[in-house]
């Protein structure tokens, strides 16, 4: 199995990486473990052209990209390389390609406080379209003040969980538009605090939480605690053929999407670009496959 291009990851990245690849003529395949993100925003309104769930717009693209790429739904483990090629290994088989575009965006990040792995599945979780419904009528608290948290908890009270939003500063960092919708619900806000711990004893019963101002703790009963802190890039695999990183894990590239190592190429979240959306990741994946295009024939 010798490839032109392997593409490990199926997001807005990978999948865009697929369509430009094919497209050149580039014997392309794509390689796709974890859903990605993308699968749990619950509606997305700033992809132009497209309004809908991050899951309906994440089929559509891999509907589209698969026209172009073969799609194995494997983890690559390992990655090595010989003189002419990079060897990618999964479980059960080893595939070759002339270049690797990594797109292998990230994954949420924890708070790191007692209970919070515990709780786990029962009533702690990082995904409000996965889990949301389990909490319709319930009181739950969204952890974050970035346009996923915003999202999750307009969501979920959209779906009739009554929610409250817990951050740790006294400004979100979500887009205005998000902010405007969210207090337009009448979504209640505790500002100024962090989540110290998550008790119960089945499942979580209460958040014990912080006011920094006053320097306070305080209890609030809860049946859910959705987690929306960001995410961290999923690098390691790149790291292990020498690309480089920042200090914070991100891949770095340069204009072309080119990273230190010939021939490795990487798109979307697990970069190190500045702005982090569907349509930058989708902007990426392009140039990537661009720049693999020019590798393999200039
Ligand atoms: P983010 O923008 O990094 O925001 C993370 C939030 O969590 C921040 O408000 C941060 O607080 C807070 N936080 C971080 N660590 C914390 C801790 N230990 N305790 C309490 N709070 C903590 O992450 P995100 O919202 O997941 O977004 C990630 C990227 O995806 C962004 O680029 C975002 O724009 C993009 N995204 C886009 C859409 C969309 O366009 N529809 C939807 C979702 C995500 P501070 O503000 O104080 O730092």
């Amino acid at each position: 199995m010798e490839y032109d291009v392997a593409i490990v990851g199926c997001g807005p990245a990978g999948l865009t990486a697929a369509i430009y690849s094919g497209r050149y003529g580039l014997k392309t395949v794509v390689f796709e473990s974890l859903p990605s993100q993308l699968s749990t925003v619950p509606f997305i309104e700033n992809y132009p052209g497209f309004e809908g769930s991050g899951y309906e717009l994440l089929e559509k693209m891999k509907e589209q990209a698969l026209k172009y790429a073969d799609h194995v739904f494997d983890n690559v483990v390992e990655i090595k390389r010989d003189e002419k090629f990079f060897i990618l290994k999964t479980k059960n088989s080893e595939y070759k390609a002339k270049t690797v575009i990594f797109a292998t965006g990230g994954r949420h990040r924890e708070l790191g406080v007692p209970g919070e792995k515990e709780f786990i599945g029962r009533g702690v979780s990082y995904c409000a379209t996965c889990d949301g419904h389990f909490f319709r009528g319930k009181k739950v608290i969204v952890v974050g003040g970035g346009n996923t948290a915003l999202t999750d908890a307009i969501y979920l009270k959209e779906i009739g969980c009554d929610v409250t939003v817990v951050h740790r500063r006294d400004k979100f960092r979500a887009e205005k538009a998000l902010q405007e919708e969210l207090f337009k619900r009448n979504i209640p806000v505790i500002w100024n605090s962090i989540v110290v711990r998550i008790e119960g004893k089945q499942k979580v019963e209460r958040v014990i939480l912080k006011d920094s101002v006053k320097n306070e703790e305080f209890t609030l009963d809860v049946d859910g605690v959705f987690i929306a802190v960001g995410t961290k890039p999923q690098t390691e695999l790149a790291a292990s053929i020498g690309v480089e990183r920042d200090h914070m894990g991100y891949i770095k590239v340069d204009k072309k999407q080119r990273t230190n190592v010939e021939g490795v190429f990487a798109a979307g979240d697990c970069c190190d670009n500045p702005l982090k959306q569907v349509v930058t990741a989708c902007g990426d994946g392009a140039v990537a496959a661009n720049s693999a295009f020019e590798y393999l024939n200039l």
